[in-house]
């Protein structure tokens, strides 16, 4: 580099000699007359004069050229450094979110957005910022000018659904899953939301259109979509069943027995509308298809139902059939026993309350082995043993909600106490009966 320098520079020098000699060699005098001034000189003297001028002009330029642009350079370069800034604070804040410190995604979602002064590119930041310090009419600012921008449009809306859920405001969330929904994505959580509010609102024939659009779009499990399915064509067939229509309101609850076996209210009412329409025999066969997978005493009570006017023995002999189909089925040991206890059987009565006492343990068994002990023996130290047992045991089993925890009376598809949809479970209470 050096050597090259100190050629180039060589040359130079050469080049300046040689035609110095070639100047001085060639002598010749210039005079210049302007505006009454007269100037006499020589050409080398000239052209020296001329160079030197030259070489000024083009420092002078590059000068002012580089004080113009000054200015821009700079402000271009202030530019860039806020935007790295802005970035920055933005991936920070979102981090920071995510991790749920409060106090720093708020500072950092102020730095983003004076920074980067794009309130759509900001938007999710500056929205989850708000809504972690509370602030929830700024998050629904936020949210709203996400929604004008396609690319963050569905991202706004479902930040604007959870928003609208956690007030309570039911119009408000389902405006924003339905615009969030037709946009088209197969996504799961929105699909649940939007039935179960158009559940909650009792909009059935919408709630099965969701449904199905779920379905073509793979949004929900096969299983689930028939379960909700089920529970829609349930509804609808109370409603026409009110409307009175019987005929229709028994294909409806087919249709949910036919959608889940394990669905015991479909069950319990095709079950009824069945032997209403004369047609005991399917009656039966609905009945014992859910028994098998879902047994349930509203399943015993529909089979009594077929025939109430039956005999006690007779009644024995449509109970055997039933726990035949089940014998793992507590209930229907329970049943049995109390048929045969009317029927005056007692070795049959002792035999299923065993039974029932030994697959589940429960204060109803235990009263009815008490029953059992005065009639059979007129045992009343026995029967007092049983009723001593039965403050202690379990209480029947009975409907609890899983959302709120409290029991239901009956079987409703959204709990009456808290309202949320599908959330009744029939199961035993953990806790033993007071002592009474
Ligand atoms: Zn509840």
């Amino acid at each position: 580099m050096m050597a090259r320098r100190l050629f180039l520079f060589a040359l130079l020098v050469a080049a300046l000699v040689a035609a110095s000699v070639w100047l001085a060699e060639r002598p010749g005098q210039v005079t210049v007359h302007w505006q009454g001034w007269r100037v006499d000189t020589s050409v080398p003297v000239l052209l020296v004069a001329m160079l030197t001028f030259m070489v000024l002009v083009a420092v002078v330029t590059r000068f002012v050229a580089a004080v113009v642009s000054a200015p821009g350079r700079f402000l271009a370069r202030r530019r860039e450094k806020r935007r790295r800034r802005g970035y920055a604070a933005l991936s920070d804040g979102l981090a920071a979110v995510a991790i749920g410190d409060r106090k720093a995604a708020g500072k950092l979602a102020r730095q983003a957005d004076k920074l980067l002064a794009d309130p759509q590119l900001t938007g999710l930041l500056t929205a989850q910022a708000a809504e972690l310090s509370g602030d929830e009419d700024e998050a629904e600012r936020r949210l709203k000018t996400m929604v004008e921008r396609p690319q963050t449009a569905l991202l706004g809306l479902k930040g604007l659904l959870a928003l609208a859920q956690r007030r309570g405001d039911h119009g408000a969330a389902l405006d924003y899953a339905r615009r969030a929904w037709a946009m088209g994505v197969p996504a799961q959580d929105l699909a649940e939301a939007l039935f179960r509010l158009q559940a909650g609102a009792g909009q059935w024939v919408e709630a099965e259109v969701t449904l199905d659009e779920a379905r073509k779009r793979r949004a929900m499990k096969p299983e689930d979509i028939r379960h909700l399915s089920a529970l829609v064509q349930l509804e609808r067939s109370l409603q026409v069943e009110r409307d009175g229509d019987p005929a229709a309101a028994l294909s409806l609850a087919l249709k949910a027995h036919q959608a889940d076996f394990t669905l015991v209210e479909a069950s319990a009412r095709a079950a009824r509308l069945l032997h209403r329409a004369g047609k005991d025999r399917k009656a039966l066969a609905v009945i014992v298809t859910t028994w098998q997978v879902a047994p349930h005493p509203h399943l015993v009570e529909a089979c009594i139902a077929l025939a109430p006017a039956e005999t006690p023995l007779q009644r024995v002999k449509r109970l055997e059939k039933l726990v035949k189909a089940n014998p793992d089925a507590a209930d229907g040991h329970v049943a049995l026993a109390e048929a045969a206890l009317a029927a005056k059987l007692w070795g049959q009565a002792r035999n299923h309350l065993e039974l029932a006492a030994k697959l589940r343990p429960s204060a109803g068994t235990f009263f009815l082995l008490a029953r059992l002990e005065r009639e059979e023996r007129q045992d009343e130290a026995a029967a007092q043993a049983w009723m001593a047992k039965a403050t202690t045991a379990p209480a029947e089993p009975a409907w609890h909600c899983h959302a709120c925890g409290r029991p239901a009376d009956g079987w409703a598809s959204a709990c009456p106490a808290c309202g949320a949809f599908d959330a009744l479970d029939w199961r035993q209470p953990a806790v033993a009966l007071l002592p009474v």
